[in-house]
């Protein structure tokens, strides 16, 4: 054992101290480096004492001596190293020197301006130094948003119906079951069972596109006119489920009017300027209705719309807009 070994060190660190002698620490550092390892030591003023070629090349490191607020500073700068997207680079300093020796071990990620991430693993010790140790993993990265969006698109379509993008019959019947829980709490519903008039005629005199059209151009209007509470999915074929929560019948009602008309404009773009209508069934929740009360009931009011002519909105008696004609059903 050399004379000049560190005392006091744990059995396999005095091996260590007893292969590299005195000069063990920065002998190991230099091999770290050498591998490739992004590795750098900061003195309790956060002055940069020792880096090697990665960390350099990942945080951009000018010559010269450096802190880490200087080199956190250029990259801020130049937009080179790690990327700092903020306006206010006194904040962001400030934030990072809260977290910073806070906890004697910190794990996070860095991402690169050049689009590498860093994995960083931050050794704290009780004198204030620092050991920043960060590797590439990119790939990994990559994999991670890669499935993230892969999952994201896999939610997405088990919720969306292709043609249209509204929500499909699944996912707009789940909404409706969380909204009633809510109504059975006092958050006002209504509810409205749409179905386009007459639709196998369009599909028959103009075929299957137009059709296919319509079905498009009924959905897009749907996102627009609506507020973003409410939510339209289609059911199937040309019938789409309106649900309204926070809405009594007579807004409900008014809603779908105006829909009507806007709808009813809106139809001269399309290709062959096909006027289209739609007929509607319209309920307003009330106690203590389920789900299937609230479709069933709607179906009902649409039934009567299509008997009446079409090009109807039929309500439940306490969603009618004419308040004083509470029994039956009122055509709008
Ligand atoms: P009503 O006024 O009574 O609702 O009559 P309608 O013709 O609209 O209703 P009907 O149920 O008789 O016909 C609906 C048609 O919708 C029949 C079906 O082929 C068509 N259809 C269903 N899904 C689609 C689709 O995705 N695209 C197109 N183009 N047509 C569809
Ligand atoms: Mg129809
Ligand atoms: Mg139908």
């Amino acid at each position: 054992m050399s004379k000049d070994a560190p005392t006091r060190l744990p059995t396999n660190a005095q091996r260590l101290a007893d292969r590299f002698g005195p000069a063990a620490l920065p002998a190991l550092l230099d091999g770290l480096a050498a591998n490739g390892m992004a590795i750098a030591i900061f003195d309790p003023e956060d002055r940069l004492v020792f880096y090697g070629p990665a960390f350099r090349d990942a945080f951009d490191v000018q010559d010269g001596p450096q802190t880490f607020e200087s080199v956190i500073r250029h990259c801020h700068s130049t937009m080179r190293g790690a990327l700092i997207l903020t306006d206010d680079i006194d904040t962001w300093l400030a934030t990072a020197n809260e977290k910073r020796r806070s906890m004697p071990n910190r794990k996070f990620e860095v991402d690169l301006a050049d689009g590498r991430w860093m994995w960083a693993v931050e050794t704290t010790y009780n004198d204030g130094w620092i050991m920043l140790v960060l590797q590439d993993f990119t790939s990994l990265k990559q994999r991670e948003i890669g499935l993230e969006h892969a999952r994201d698109a896999a939610l997405h379509a088990a919720e969306t119906d292709p043609l249209t993008g509204l929500a499909n019959r699944r996912a707009i019947m789940r909404y409706l079951d969380d909204c009633v829980q809510l109504a059975s709490e006092g958050v006002p519903l209504s509810i409205a069972l749409i179905d386009i008039d007459y639709f196998k005629r369009i599909n028959d005199s103009y075929g299957h596109h137009a059709g296919d059209d319509v079905l498009r151009h009924f959905g897009r209007y749907c996102t627009h006119i609506f507020r973003n509470s409410d939510r339209v999915g289609r059911i199937g074929g040309e019938e789409f489920l309106l649900i309204m929560p926070n809405t009594g019948g007579t807004a409900a009602v008014t809603a779908l009017q105006r829909f009507k008309h806007h709808l009813h404009r809106a139809s001269q773009l399309l290709p062959q300027r096909l006027g289209f209508t739609f007929s509607a069934g319209v309920v307003e929740w009330q106690a203590p209705m389920t789900s299937s009360d609230l479709y069933k009931d709607a179906d009902g009011m649409l039934y009567q719309a299509k008997a009446g002519g079409r090009n109807l909105i039929i309500a439940t008696g306490n969603a009618r807009p004419d308040s004083q004609a509470v029994a039956g059903q009122g055509g709008v």
